[in-house]
């Protein structure tokens, strides 16, 4: 799950970031509303939390425009502001949720989980492949009932792989999603993890759970 970040304050921005780093999400920060747009413009995100009172544009301004080019990714506002109005207007211009400054991190994940859940349209909370199970809310996965140990990297890039199977994920479309707009899709990495992942969940690291697209990128296979 891919999170744009929207805010300003750098203490705050790391303080988030590291925060939905460690509950595995992808995060790309910007620190102005140009940026924001932008990003949110060229790249794909599963979520856009947004501060309002930005340098360069504000974030009222860059919700609005978003939505005027038909961008539906769930938007949480973040605020400093907590009067009525500022709701009003927030969720006028097109906000899925709002959030007053100063916020718990427990709250601002609780939110984010509940907008993930909106966004896809289901109340699944556990995904099940097989005997293979990943439970995004509890941070779990087993397989055949028996606890698998994944890194948060890991974790993600299962993750996205269980939300999609049997569609061809391309090394660009797992960058993306696993990483963040940084990354330098020329390196191994992915297939390196791609590699620790079936040692993990498949037996002797055998293909036949996320089986290989030679030249394309990786398929996870549906339950027989
Ligand atoms: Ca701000």
């Amino acid at each position: 799950m891919r999170i744009l970040l929207v805010e300003d304050e750098p203490k705050v921005a790391s303080f988030v970031a590291r925060g939905l780093k460690s509950e595995s999400y992808t995060v790309d920060i910007a620190t102005d509303g140009i940026e924001a747009e932008h990003l949110a413009s060229t790249e794909s995100y599963d979520i856009i939390i947004l501060d309002i009172v930005l340098p360069g544009k504000d974030g009222l301004e860059v919700l609005r425009s978003l939505r005027e080019k038909n961008l539906r990714t769930p938007v949480l506002l973040l605020s400093a502001r907590g009067r009525v109005q500022d709701r009003v207007n927030g969720l006028d211009a097109g906000a899925d949720d709002y959030l007053t400054k100063p916020f718990s991190f427990e709250e601002l994940l609780a939110r984010v989980r509940a907008l993930l859940r909106r966004g896809r349209g289901d109340g699944a909370v556990v995904l099940t492949i097989g005997d293979l199970t990943l439970d995004p809310a509890r941070h779990r996965v087993t397989k055949g009932g028996a606890a698998v140990d994944l890194t948060p990297r890991e974790f993600a890039l299962l993750e996205y792989f269980m939300r999609n199977p049997d569609r061809v994920l391309t090394r660009t479309m797992i960058a993306e999603h696993v990483w963040d707009h940084h990354f330098d899709t020329g390196t191994n990495v992915i297939d390196v993890y791609v590699k620790h992942l079936r040692d993990k969940v498949a037996p002797e690291g055998s293909e036949e759970l996320i089986q290989t697209v030679r030249g394309v990128g990786y398929r996870m296979m549906p339950a027989p």
